[in-house]
């Protein structure tokens, strides 16, 4: 027997043993340390840099990676985490995806043995805070045309590097420890690490945010920044560096975004079974049963939609394009569900006394980092069209 009427597919019969227990660890921690908190961190803007070594202790902290201390978890143990930790709230479960998917992938996918060493096993611990400043305020959706440059300082083996340029909205930089930094070079795009202090590196967090309050963003600046050879992550050639770390992290949020979901659909059904207009439940309206029941659909199927890109990527073949088609679809309906939920609320829905417009707000910023909408419908668009309309 099912035991939650809103499983109406019964997803859960398609989880392993192992993956409900991550799913009910991560959970766990989600209702005993974020949902309490969450409010207050959102009011404040507030990014709680406490739970960076909870979150390392959890086990999610670049929690597919393999070796350096690092948990080695299949994907979709990696996606559940993250669907649990966005029930919570998108700005946790995206300091997850900066740490693991992009700054924590880009060293692991392309980086120097030595660095691996260096970073790998304090960044899976949540000691150290890792960013991955690729947008600057002129390159977004087409980081092909960056600014940022790093050319060569002096000859021979022994070179190192002048960094000169700005990044935007650079997700956790100002309480970095070490930056991956996406500069052009005269051999095309390449990555470098800049730790934490390193002279003519500035980090200002971007104020004023109406989404993605407990989570910071900042706008960097790079001014004459000397760094040795060793600084160059050896691997990584050309934009596919940066852009393999971004599928990681759109993987994951194809299943984050279906939290937010969950969450908002269970707040308002919640909330609608209580409240009593007319003299009924709201529950007892059609009106309202369409809405609950549109929501659930979109959930179901989109949960579903993340099952499967993570069983493919589990077997190895997941395609970027189908990365797209779930990042796409899942936080387009996801957004629809957290507005549709907020309506339910009616005007207590508009506090943060209650999830929906907090997590609709967030989803704003969701629908727009790690390629918009529009971009990944013309990765679509070209993939069945075989023609590329990016310019
Ligand atoms: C909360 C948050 C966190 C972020 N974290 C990071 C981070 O950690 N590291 C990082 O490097 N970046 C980060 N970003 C930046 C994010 O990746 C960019 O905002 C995103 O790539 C879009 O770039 P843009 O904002 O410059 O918008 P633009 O690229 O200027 O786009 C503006 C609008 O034009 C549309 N558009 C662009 N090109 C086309 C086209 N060819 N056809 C049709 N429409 C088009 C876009 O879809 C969008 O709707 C973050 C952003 C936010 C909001």
């Amino acid at each position: 027997m099912n035991p939650d009427p809103s499983d109406v597919l019964a997803l859960d019969t398609l989880l392993t043993p192992g993956e409900q227990e991550i799913q009910q660890k991560v959970r766990d921690f989600t209702a005993q340390r974020i949902r309490p908190n969450i409010a207050r961190w959102y009011d404040d803007a507030v990014f709680p840099l406490e739970l960076a070594p909870e979150l390392g202790e959890l086990g999610v902290l670049g929690m597919h990676l393999e070796g350096y201390g690092c948990p080695g978890r299949t994907a979709v143990e990696y996606g559940l985490a993250a669907m649990e930790l966005e029930a919570g709230d998108s700005g946790i479960r995206t300091f997850v995806s900066v740490q693991g998917s992009l700054a924590m992938t880009a060293i692991h996918k392309w980086g120097s043995e030595d660095q691996k060493q260096e970073w790998l096993p304090r960044m899976a611990a949540g000691e150290v805070i890792g960013c991955f400043a690729l947008t600057e305020p002129s390159a977004g959706s087409d980081p092909s045309s960056m600014a940022t440059l790093a050319r060569r300082d002096g000859a021979g083996d022994n070179a190192g590097w002048v960094l000169n340029g700005a990044k935007r909205w650079i997700g956790l930089a100002s309480v970095a420890g070490v930056m991956v930094v996406w500069a052009m070079t005269d051999d095309g795009v390449h990555g470098f690490l800049v730790p934490a202090g390193t002279p003519g590196v500035a980090a200002v967090p971007i104020t004023q945010k109406l989404s993605m309050r407990a989570s910071i963003q900042c706008d960097v600046v790079f001014d004459d920044v000397r760094l040795g050879p060793e600084a160059l992550l050896p691997a990584a050639r050309g934009l596919r560096g940066p852009f393999t770390c971004l599928n990681e992290a759109r993987y994951g949020i194809a299943w984050g975004a279906m939290g937010a979901a969950r969450d908002s659909y269970q707040s308002a059904l919640a909330y609608s079974q209580e409240r009593l207009q007319f003299g009924k439940p709201l529950a007892a309206y059609q009106l309202t049963q369409e809405k609950l029941v549109n929501m659930l659909v979109e959930i179901q199927k989109g949960t579903l939609l993340a099952l499967h890109l993570g069983r493919l990527k589990d077997a190895g073949v997941l395609r970027p394009e189908q990365i797209s088609l779930g990042k796409l679809n899942n936080v387009r309906e996801a957004l629809t569900v957290a507005r549709e939920a907020r309506s339910i609320l009616g005007g207590n829905g508009i506090t943060l006394d209650y999830s929906p417009l907090r997590h609709a707000a967030n989803l704003e910023s969701v629908r727009t980092y790690e390629g918009t909408d529009e971009v990944h419908t013309l990765v679509l668009g070209q993939h069945i069209t075989g023609i590329n309309a990016f310019r």
